[in-house]
């Protein structure tokens, strides 16, 4: 038996763009404007053209920005339930008109009709449902934030409405405006949802849409009115927009590439793991970011899989995307297709078995067949670049640490499949693979409700869920904040007059690595001197060498993260009880160091901020979201990894506590330059931390120059994450600046000071969000 053809319609579509002239302006304040400096769309299933499309200038860009900027008052003045109407509307317009949606969708981009009709529709409609509710419960649920302001959103074309949906809806329901670019090969949908906006009512200058190429996205990116920047796409550019809002103080998402495994155990229902593959790379011919394209297969059943794998990609139908019985679609441009064959001739030059079934493809357009590629090395291109196709690579593993290893060897953490029968093989797997999202026997599912997003070079920042939420908010408590501490000169004195002691020469403070105490790598050292111009020590001068060893033993401390949260927090009340045997000393070492007039307040303040982070340790938990297929979706707090920290110069003992605590209360590790210009108070710590059952190598304290140090902590390839707070401004955007090169997570103090002393300020759950990243993982049950 055969498929007999089941075309689509696409006259309404194509009716649509004629009463458009097939020719689009730009969506600003609510207007059109006249089509100019046009580009083209093409349908690349035939490479015949659609329409064209504005070349948005840096002129529209100002007005798009300007616009949003003014409808800020309005959309916010309109309150929760006014959003969550207008929000409602659009969901049902997009219900209503979603063949018409769907339609142009397959025509502007090439996937097939069942998937924009099935898939990219409804989650879209869906995400706008869930976010109306948000906005509804906005003050409820979010009482101690606000809406970030005028926010720029730029979307690659290959879920061109999906991403617009993704991007606009958490915008919307906090409060924000939005400047929204869709990528140039595929912003038709774009033209259409902004028709519906008008529909909806939805105020002038809430949401605009300015078309064009990479320019425009840069054009958002550099403008001084935008607060924040959301960006999905590829990694590369992802990694230059880190590099241009670095020291802005503009809030960024990044949701970029994957390499995402897909794992099968022998015990594994076979069959439906095929179906789940099928889904996973084949689904919109693998242009997804998280598309498992790595294949890893456990050797026990490695041949017997693959004979079903490539039995069933026999059976996968490819031609017109618009005929609702295929299965792989076109791919968006032929530059796509040049970029997809170069990688897979990379692979058979290396040696590859590149496999095919036997398939006929259009002779127009742009079209690459299902594709397996075995025998690869795990360093090879196709083993480790994003291809963004509809190709599998296939390798195999014997035991479940190996299945982990491999799955983690990849600087990519977006995604992740495990196949198994075994519920408690399958949990104990989730958590061990570095990836923002794990399918438990299932792949490629998403909703509204559930947070997406990586870790490491698959970016930062969640869509979806109450994560997602928070990204488009700010806490009020950063409102709060004071002006820059003025910088803290380091205190000065005489060293020979301060020799005339001959035991003051010994008092060197020694830098902590690994639970030891350390001497610095270079052999230098460095007076402090108390406000009396007394010299109270001399200091390790910190080198790139001593944050390799605290790195490396940072990295040994692995234990610390699997430790029970039960076990962290006492380990944190011994720390507090500890330091307060010893508060009278540390009072006196911080009046000696900074003059402080109430040194004990400083002392008891850490000792409670100690105490509120073993509080924490144990009760910031996950939860447990209810999306609509059958089964649970758990989100996880997980630690971020090991976390560079530089600390303040105020406050020298509180601020590296209260950043220091809730980094390891969550199961963090941490490198920790002490403040600068008084660091005593902090490494007299390594008494206390001793005493305290604090595992050798959980924090590693570095003293010396903050700069020096916190680029050396940016640039590390084994730091996860950096947070700067020492009031150093160029210093924090250095910081962002470079950790660009791994895509690192960052908090910088910026151009504020912060008050250790407020609890509003220096603790609470946006300073807890920072010290960990969520991972959803999603267990469907039934039959
Ligand atoms: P890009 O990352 O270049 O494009 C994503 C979006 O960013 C588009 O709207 C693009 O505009 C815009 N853009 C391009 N340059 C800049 C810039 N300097 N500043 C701001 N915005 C910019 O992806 P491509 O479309 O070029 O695809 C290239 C490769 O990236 C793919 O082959 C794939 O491997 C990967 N990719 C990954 C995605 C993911 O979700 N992980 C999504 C898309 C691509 P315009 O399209 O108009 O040029």
């Amino acid at each position: 038996m055969d498929y007999g053809p089941a075309p689509e319609s696409q006259k309404e579509a194509q009716a649509w763009l004629d009463g458009h002239q097939r020719k689009f302006g730009l969506f600003i304040d609510n207007a059109w404007s006249e089509p100019a400096e046009l580009f083209a769309s093409t349908n690349p299933a035939d490479g015949t053209q659609l329409a064209e499309l504005t070349q948005a200038s840096d002129a529209d860009v100002e007005r798009a920005v300007a616009a949003a900027r003014r409808a800020l008052p309005v959309w916010q003045g309109m309150g929760g339930h006014g959003r969550a109407k207008v929000m409602y509307a659009l969901a049902r317009l997009l219900q209503k008109h979603s063949r018409l949606f769907a339609v142009l969708e397959t025509l502007d981009n090439g996937k097939t009709i069942r998937e924009t009709r099935d898939i990219d529709l409804p989650l879209a409609a869906r995400h706008f449902y869930h976010h109306a509710g948000w906005a509804q419960l906005q003050s409820e649920e979010f009482a101690d934030y606000r809406a970030v302001g005028v926010v720029g959103q730029i979307v690659p074309w290959n879920f061109p409405l999906l991403m617009l949906s993704w991007k606009i809806a958490p915008a919307l329901a906090a409060g924000n405006t939005v400047v929204f670019k869709p990528a140039e090969f595929t912003s038709l949908t774009a033209m259409l949802f902004a028709e519906l906006c008008l529909q909806a009512g939805v105020p002038a200058g809430v949401v605009n849409i300015v078309t064009g190429d990479g320019t425009v996205g840069a054009a958002i990116v550099n403008h001084p009115g935008v607060d924040k920047i959301a960006f999905t796409g590829s990694t590369e550019v992802g990694r230059a927009i880190r590099i241009a809002t670095a020291g802005s103080g503009k809030k960024l998402s990044l949701e970029l590439g994957g390499k995402s495994p897909f794992i099968v155990f022998e015990d594994a229902d076979l069959d439906g793991a095929v179906e789940g593959l099928v889904d996973s790379i084949w689904f919109n011919q693998g242009q997804v970011c998280c598309a498992g394209s790595r294949l890893l297969v456990q050797e026990s059943i490695q041949e017997r899989f693959l004979n079903k794998v490539r039995a069933r990609m026999q059976n996968l139908r490819l031609g017109s995307p618009l005929d609702k019985s295929m299965d792989v679609g076109a791919l968006v441009d032929p530059v796509q297709r040049q970029r997809i064959a170069a990688l897979v001739d990379s692979a058979r030059a290396e040696g590859c078995d590149v496999w095919q079934p036997a398939c006929e493809l259009p002779l127009d357009g742009s079209w690459f067949p299902p594709t397996l590629i075995t025998g690869a090395s795990t360093s090879a291109a196709v083993a480790q670049a994003e291809i963004f196709g509809p190709v599998l690579v296939a390798m195999s593993f014997r035991t479940p640490p190996e299945a982990v290893q491999l799955a983690n060897n990849t600087v990519y953490g977006l995604a992740a499949s495990v196949w198994t029968e075994s519920i408690s093989l399958a949990l104990d797997i989730a958590p061990a693979i570095k990836a923002g999202v794990v399918w438990i026997n299932s792949a490629n599912q998403f909703d509204a409700a559930c947070g997406f997003g990586g870790y490491r070079e698959s970016g930062f920042g969640r869509e979806g869920g109450r994560e997602g939420m928070l990204e488009y908010m700010t806490a009020l408590a950063e409102d709060a904040r004071p002006a820059l501490p003025v910088v803290e000169a380091k205190a000065k004195g005489n060293v020979k007059a301060a020799a005339a002691d001959p035991f003051a020469i010994d008092r060197t403070a020694k830098m902590y690595i690994g639970g030891k105490q350390a001497r610095p790598d270079s052999a230098y050292s460095a007076p402090v001197f108390g406000v009396n111009g007394a010299l109270l020590a001399e200091v390790g001068l910190g080198s790139r060498k001593d944050i390799r060893n605290a790195v490396e033993a940072a990295h040994k401390a692995s234990g610390w993260t699997s430790a029970t949260a039960h076990n962290r927090a006492q380990v944190l009340y011994y720390i507090a009880e500890n330091l307060a045997a010893r508060a009278d000393e540390f009072a006196a070492r911080i009046a000696a160091m900074t003059g402080s007039k109430n040194p004990e307040k400083e002392v008891q303040a850490s000792i409670e901020r100690l105490f509120y982070y073993a509080a924490w340790a144990d009760k910031y938990d996950g939860l447990a979201h209810q999306p609509p297929t059958k089964g649970i979706t758990v989100a996880l707090n997980e630690a971020v990894g090991v976390i560079g920290i530089v600390c303040p110069n105020e406050a020298p003992l509180l601020g590296f506590i209260s950043l220091v605590a809730p980094a390891i209360a969550l199961g963090n590790r941490v490198v920790v330059v002490p403040s600068e210009a008084h660091p005593l108070s902090a490494l007299d710590l390594y008494q206390v931390f001793d005493t305290s059952d604090l595992p050798g190598g959980v924090v590693n304290i570095i003293s010396g120059n903050a700069d020096e140090l916190a680029r050396t902590l940016a640039t590390h390839a084994d730091i996860d994450a950096v947070w700067r707070h020492d009031g150093s401004l160029d210093g924090c955007a250095e910081v962002e600046r470079l950790s660009a090169a791994t895509l690192k997570r960052t908090w910088v103090g910026g151009a504020k000071g912060r008050d250790w002393y407020s609890a509003a300020q220096s603790g609470g759950r946006a300073v807890l969000a920072h010290a960990s990243q969520v991972k959803n993982v999603w267990i469907p049950y039934g039959v």
